[in-house]
């Protein structure tokens, strides 16, 4: 059986104080609600990695980084290896997010990259895919996302691509407040899943898991995840409030 996870991306938001406090908040309700049934990852930035392993200890939630060097280390200043992350045994890492690929020019060949560094590290990746407003217009979302997910990915084996955790965010949806239809995100999951059967069979494709993101929040949640093909969710926004993250996590069962 696949997880079911709900993944929260915090991107470059809050302070230290505010990050502190969000975690505090969420470890608190944690606490108080019944236990989850599903999986719960934080990707945090950098400077908070350690403070979220804190308070996560070993058991309430899992932490993940936002992104990571295709290199394995030395004179990239400014980058953070795979291998620093595996030491501060951080166990996930967001990769390939639209926001790199827009604004970094990350390219799939680069993501593969970072993709293989991240399992030579034993950290698990989250890899994003997802067409912008003007390939879903012209009826080019399938083939975007094919060729994202075929030149990012199927570079690997059948067991590397057992580690991986998928998130389907349509880039028009992201932040915009516009979130897919049910029928549009399980339309494009059940594709991704059926790329994953031809190239690595079907027990594979049943045990990944595919996430969806983009405007999720707690009023639109539980009917995205009532799809066959969505796993769980990669949450923006709505992760920075714990209340809201938490509802979203509830919804998932
Ligand atoms: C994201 O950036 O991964 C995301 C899904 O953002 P939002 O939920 O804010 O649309």
């Amino acid at each position: 059986m696949r997880s079911k996870i709900v993944a929260g991306n915090w991107k470059m938001n809050l302070t230290f104080d505010e990050a502190d406090e969000v975690l505090d908040k969420l470890m608190t309700n944690l606490e108080e609600h019944a236990a989850l049934s599903c999986k719960m990852i934080v990707c945090t930035p950098y400077p908070y990695l350690e403070l979220a392993s804190d308070y996560s200890g070993d058991s309430y939630f899992e932490v993940g980084a936002q992104d990571v060097s295709a290199y394995d280390k030395g004179a990239y200043t400014g980058e953070v290896s795979a291998a620093m992350l595996g030491s501060m045994e951080i166990a996930y890492c967001i990769v390939g997010h639209s926001e790199r690929r827009a604004y970094h020019n990350e390219s799939d060949e680069l993501i593969a990259r970072k993709v293989d560094r991240l399992l030579e590290n034993d950290i698990r990746p989250i890899v994003c895919c997802g067409e912008v407003l003007e390939e879903r217009e012209a009826d080019k979302q399938f083939e975007v996302v094919k060729r994202q997910v075929t030149d990012g990915l199927f570079h690997l084996t059948p067991e590397q691509f057992g580690k991986l955790i998928i998130a389907y965010e349509p880039v028009w949806a992201i932040g915009t407040g516009k979130t897919a239809t049910p029928e549009q995100a399980q339309e494009m999951h059940a594709y991704i899943r059926s790329l994953i059967a031809e190239k690595y069979g079907k027990v594979v494709a049943e045990e990944t898991s595919i996430l969806y993101g983009g405007s999720c929040k707690p009023s639109n949640a539980k009917e995205l995840f009532a799809n066959p093909d969505v796993d769980g969710g990669l949450i923006g926004g709505a992760s920075l409030n714990a209340d809201d993250f938490m509802a979203i996590a509830e919804s998932l069962k």
